[in-house]
Parts: C-alpha cells; structure tokens; sequence
C-alpha cells in the first residue's frame, strides 16, 4: 500500500459541483483534493456524451454565477446548449481557476472509513492507494450511478451497444452520431431516451423503440441566442441568477399563482397554448400553481398535453402508445423534445409497446420479444440510473462503530437538510437525498450547498471544532418533513427516479428522494440553521 496523504477536504467527484468545492475550500485556504473517476472534469457533462444530450435549463442561467470574468469570457451558443458546448464551458471553468492541479483523475474512491480517534476520514482508491481528511464531500451526482437492464442474454449480444451514460468515444460511424445504412434498437424512453431516439432517427435505416412507459414531454423549443440577448444576459446576468434564485425550482420560470381551475376555458387553453410554445419548463414550472397540487387542475393541463401528442402523431395507434395512461402530466420528471412526436411518422421509426410483447431474452443479433425478434447492428440502453443515492451505494462507506451507509440507509435515506447524516460525521452529501439541490436548477442550488459546506467548515475553523454531525432528533423531523411536503404534491402518484424507481434497482424502496419544498425555502433553512450556530447538529 503507498503512503497516505492528508487533506483538510477531500471531495469525491469532479463535476459542477465538485470543481466549484475545491474553488471555495481552496480559496479559504484549506488543502483540498478531489478524487474524480473520469478522465476529465464535468460529471454529468463529461460522461452523457450521447448524440443529442442537451440542457433543458436555459443556458445562461445554469452557468456558475460566482465569477464575473467567466460570465464575461464565456458566450452560450444556444438558448438549450448541446452536452459538447457545456463540456467545454466546465473545461474552461477549470483552466481558467487551475481546478486540475488538485484534482486526480481516473481515481474511484471505493471505500470510505469514519477514524472515530482522530475525527477523520480515510478514503480507499481503486487501486488501493488511501488519502485522510477531516471533512469528506460527495460531489458523485443524483444520476451518475447508471443501470443496466437485468435481462436475460444481454451479454451474448454480438453487436454494438453501450449505455447513454457511457456512449464510446469515436470519430465515425454511430459512434460519432453517423448511423447511416445501421439497424439500431433503443431501449428506455426517459428524458435521455427522447434527446437519443430523435437524434438517431434522423440517421439510421431502422430505428426500433422498445417502450414500457411513455412519458409526458413537451417542446424544447430551443434556438440560437443573438448577439443581442447575449449582450443582455450577460450585462443582467446577476439578476437573471437573482431571479431563479426566487423561483420554485431555481429556473426563470415561476409558477402562475392563479388556480387552473379559477379561470375560464379559454384563459387556460391561452396559457397553455402559449406555455407550449414558449422555450423551456414553461409548460411544467410557470404554469398554474395547482397543476402538482391538484389531481384536478392537473388533469386539465394532462388532457391539454393528450390532445398536442395525438395532433402531432399520424397513426392513431401508436399515438396512443404514446399517451401515458398510468400517471399525470409533470408527476415524472418532463422530458423536453425536439419533433420526438414527429419521429414517429417517419417510416425508418417503430415504436414497440413491451407492456403488449415483452422483451424475453437479448440474443446474439438483437431483441427477443414475445411475439417477434427485431435485429439490430447498435444496441442502446437509456435505461436510468440509481438515482440520488447509487453514487453513495457503490462506495463502501462506514461510518462510526463501522456502521455502513448502506445498512443504515437500506430502508431509505434519511437526512438533515439532505446535508449529513447521523452517525457520519463530517461527510457532507451535496445534491444528496432530501436535498433542495435535487429538484432545482441543478448549478442554482448546488452554488447554495456548496457555499453553505464552505462556510460551515470555515466556521469550525474559526472556533476550533473537529466534528459535526445531525442530531437524532433533526434528522428524523427533516426526513418526516421532506416525506410530508412530498405528499403535498402529485408526485408521489408516480413512479419515477423521483420516488427512487427504476426496475432494475427492485431492491430500493419506493419513497420520494427530494425535496419539494422549492429553492427558496430550502435555502432559507440552511440560512437559519446557519445563522443559529447550526442548529440541529452537534458540533465538537
Ligand atoms: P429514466 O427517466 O429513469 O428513464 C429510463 C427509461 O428506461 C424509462 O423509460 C424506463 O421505463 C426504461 N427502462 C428502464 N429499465 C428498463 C428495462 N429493463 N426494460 C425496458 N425499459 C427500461 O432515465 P433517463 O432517461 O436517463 O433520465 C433520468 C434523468 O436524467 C431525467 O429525468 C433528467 O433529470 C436527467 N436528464 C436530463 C436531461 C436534460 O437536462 N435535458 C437529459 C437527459 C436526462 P419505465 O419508466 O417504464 O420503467
């Protein structure tokens, strides 16, 4: 085993939040080292490299907002930026601030070990290398952890295949976006499965869907930005950042506070309409207040979605495949699409319904349904990931008298602020379960988190505290919080990565992984607890 170095942070993850943690510690004067598993920073940006992988945040308002050199220097091509523009914007960010120089790559931590004595951690690498600090950061990401379907033969596929999540570096052919003269199979219609299929089927000879549910999307409505509005973005920026920063979920669109169902017909078919057209979650975040709230209003703006998938679908049958029958609209994460609908007149695209004709086994030259095998040359799966907490779960992490994570949290997560957890000390979870930063405009809040665990640890420097961790009591009324705001809401109504769903995760139990109660409020909180020496939590 090599020597073991230590740090006052060590942070596992070299996405947006990651990189903006080392700024913050580094900039206080702690040493700070950042274990990432990539070859590069971005996270999310750097592994999602898959064709048509987009925000659906507006650009310019899911930029880091803490420097004004790099609003300045950098210039957003797209109002929705396409995942190469936005891995080269965190490339920036990290020549610009020198992020590289304390970050190691290609360095998965796999074991992380509480030394109750000296009120530190000792990370375990991959190759069995250890390094110590006081203070352990995840930076791993809400949806990092992907997964495979556990169907049977998926290993003797004979031909191409990869997840969305790890889509292989190439500069022909599919794996540069070129699918020409190739039979493709698509597996998943999330969020990635929509940006992937309607990019593909621009291209491929024959693009098989296989479907379980379909999901509500709607219009991304995306375009270039002009010189004009870049002009103004960035001379407004701080007040466009001020302005998500007011809203529900962090993005510029703020919910109508007028009911659905207090207004005429014609006043919520304007608003819809207009929603529907308008650039962005609009249609989901700025629509009437109720719409999450009430299985009424939410059925208005459900059948409203209905009617624009069957006007935008030519045959009649596979629009209704199309229609999701079993939860309403905006209950799962939206997906945001680009003419996906329209894809589905083509004649190259064909939608397979596996609720009617499961997939039996893979075999070596494609898909076995029950009714029907369907060959293919490239075989993608946009099948999910272990949401919010798989990150967490793939590392071995022991906390105080050797308890794992893993045991404690195996009937579900439960938090304080989705910050720490007891028995943890010192281990900060950003954008973790029950966190305001996994239902948000993710950089908004993540700047939020990651300023809070900048001063806190700035703050037990100044007073000279080595441990901290949630008292029984606030970490059991915040997790009974996080559930009673979720039952507020329609979206326990759902399955989704939401309530921690994915069917090839059958293990995890159903319960909502967010928070729900909006940005502000959350911030709030973290404000207060701050602002009253911590409240909740023991520090030593
Ligand atoms: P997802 O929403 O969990 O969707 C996974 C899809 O795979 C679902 O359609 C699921 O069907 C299907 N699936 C899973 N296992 C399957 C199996 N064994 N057999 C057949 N189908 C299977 O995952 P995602 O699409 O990767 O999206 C996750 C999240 O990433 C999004 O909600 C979003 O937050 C984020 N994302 C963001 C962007 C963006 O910013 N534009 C883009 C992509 C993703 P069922 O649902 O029926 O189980």
């Amino acid at each position: 085993m090599t020597s073991t170095n230590t740090y006052d942070a060590i942070v596992m993850g070299a996405g947006i939040a990651g990189m903006y943690q080392l700024y913050t510690l580094r900039e206080q004067g702690f040493k700070v080292k950042v274990f990432e598993t990539g070859d590069g920073v971005g996270g999310t940006w750097h592994w999602n490299n898959y064709p048509g992988c987009r925000f659906d945040s507006e650009s310019y308002t899911y930029a880091y907002s803490w420097s004004k050199d790099i609003i300045d220097e950098w210039t957003w091509t797209e109002r929705f930026a396409p995942q190469p523009e936005t891995k080269r914007y965190l490339n920036f960010v990290a020549d610009k601030f020198e992020l590289r120089k304390d970050i190691q790559f290609n360095s998965r931590v796999a074991k992380a070990t509480y030394d109750e004595a000296n009120t530190e951690w000792e990370v375990e690498l991959d190759d069995g290398s250890t390094a110590r600090a006081k203070f352990l950061v995840s930076a791993t990401g809400p949806l990092s952890a992907f997964t495979l379907p556990g169907i049977p033969g998926r290993d003797t596929y004979a031909g191409e295949s990869c997840h969305t999540a790890r889509w292989p570096q190439g500069d022909t052919g599919w794996k540069a976006n070129d699918f020409s003269g190739l039979r493709v199979g698509v597996i998943g219609t999330g969020a990635t499965g929509v940006q992937v299929i309607q990019e593909i089927s621009k291209t491929a000879k024959e693009l098989t869907v296989f479907q379980l549910a379909p999901n509500w999307c709607a219009p991304l409505n995306n375009g270039p930005i002009s010189e004009e509005e870049t002009a103004y973005n960035k001379e407004h920026a701080q007040e466009l950042f001020d302005q998500c920063n007011a809203t529900f979920g962090a993005f510029l669109h703020a919910f109508d506070e007028r009911s659905a169902l207090e207004v005429s017909e014609e006043e919520r078919e304007a608003l819809f309409e207009k929603l529907y057209a308008e650039p962005g979650f609009g249609i989901w975040l700025g629509n009437f207040s109720d719409i999450m709230t009430s299985p009424e209003a939410n059925q208005l703006i459900t059948d409203f979605i209905a009617r624009k998938i069957r006007q935008r679908v030519d045959n009649p049958d596979v629009a209704e495949l199309l229609v999701p029958k079993d939860h309403g609209f905006g209950t799962r994460r939206v997906p945001l699409e680009t003419k996906y609908f329209e894809c589905y007149n083509q004649d190259n695209v064909h939608l397979i319904d596996l609720n009617k004709t499961p997939i039996e086994e893979i075999v070596p030259t494609g898909v076995k349904c029950s009714d029907k095998q369907y060959d293919v040359d490239v075989l993608i799966y946009a099948t999910g990931f272990d949401a919010v907490t798989g990150a967490l779960r793939r590392i071995d992490i022991a906390g105080i008298g050797g308890e794992k994570m893993t045991d404690k949290w195996a009937d579900g997560p439960s938090t304080y602020l989705g910050m720490q957890t007891t028995g943890f000390p010192n281990l900060f979870t950003l954008v973790g379960p029950h966190n305001g930063a996994t239902f948000c405009n993710i950089p908004r809040c993540i700047e939020q988190n990651v300023e809070w665990v900048s001063d806190l640890i700035g703050y037990m420097r100044d007073k000279n505290l080595n441990e901290i961790q949630p008292t029984q009591k606030a970490e059991d009324d915040w997790t009974v919080h996080v559930d009673e705001l979720a039952q507020q809401t329609l979206f326990p109504t759902a399955d989704s990565w939401f309530m921690g769903v994915n069917i090839n995760n059958p293990e995890k139990k159903r319960m909502f992984m967010l928070y729900s109660g909006g940005a502000p409020n959350y911030k709030a909180k973290c404000d207060d607890v701050a602002a009253h020496d911590y409240d909740g939590f023991v520090l030593k």
